[in-house]
C-alpha cells in the first residue's frame, strides 16, 4: 500500500538546489514524498512538536489571548513549536516567557496529544506561576490573565487540543489526583 501525500506543506522547490520538485515514491519507500527533479533530494516532512504549560496560581489558570494567526483573538495556554537544540521543558519555559512574560516552576509532564491529521504532537506540562504579579502580554498575545475556573472562556478557546487538556486538568484537580495521559485527536 502506498500512502498518499495529503498533509504537510506543498514543497514546490528543492531546499538544496532550488529546482522544481515532483511528488513520487522513492525506491524502497511506501509513501509519496516531494522529490527534487534535478538533484533527487527527498524532502521528508515529519510531525512538529508543540510544547506548552497549564499554569496555575492557587486556583487560577493563566491564559493568553492570541495576537497572531491562527486563531487570533482567541484564548489559549502558553505553547508553541519547539525549536532545534531545545528540550521540551526549555521550549515550554521559553514559550511562557514569549507569550506571557512569566516564569514557571514545579513543572510536571501532564498531557501528550497526537494530532495525527495535521502532524503535530502537543506536549503539555502543568506548572506553577513564579510570581502572581509578574506576567504581561508578549508580542504574540493581546492580553494575559489569570482566570478563576468558573470564568474560563470555553467558547473562545483557540484550539480543541488545549480545551480538552485543560478540561481534564480541572476534573483531575477537583478529584485531587493528577495522572499523565497520552491521547490522539484526529
Ligand atoms: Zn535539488
Amino acid at each position: 500500500m502506498i500512502h498518499k501525500l495529503h498533509t504537510g506543506l506543498p514543497v514546490k522547490f528543492c531546499n538544496l538546489c532550488g529546482s522544481r520538485t515532483r511528488i513520487g515514491v522513492p525506491e524502497g519507500d511506501d509513501r509519496e514524498r516531494h522529490i527534487c527533479q534535478t538533484c533527487g533530494y527527498i524532502q521528508y516532512q515529519n510531525p512538529k512538536v508543540v510544547a506548552g504549560s497549564i499554569i496555575t496560581h492557587e486556583e487560577q489558570i493563566l491564559l493568553c489571548k492570541r495576537a497572531i494567526e491562527p486563531r487570533s483573538g482567541y484564548w489559549t495556554i502558553p505553547a508553541g513549536f519547539l525549536e532545534n537544540h531545545e528540550s521540551i521543558q526549555q521550549g515550554s519555559i521559553r514559550e511562557t516567557w514569549e507569550e506571557a512574560r512569566a516564569g514557571i516552576t514545579d513543572m510536571h509532564l501532564y498531557q501528550i496529544t497526537n494530532l495525527t491529521r495535521i502532524g503535530q504532537i502537543y506536549i503539555i506540562y502543568r506548572a506553577i506561576l513564579d510570581d502572581p504579579f509578574t506576567f504581561a502580554p508578549g508580542p504574540e498575545s493581546l492580553v494575559v490573565e489569570l482566570f478563576d475556573e468558573v470564568s474560563i472562556p470555553w467558547d473562545d478557546m483557540a484550539f480543541r487540543v488545549i480545551k480538552t487538556s485543560l478540561g481534564r486538568f480541572l476534573e483531575e484537580r477537583a478529584a485531587g489526583t493528577f495522572t499523565m495521559s497520552v491521547d490522539t485527536l484526529e
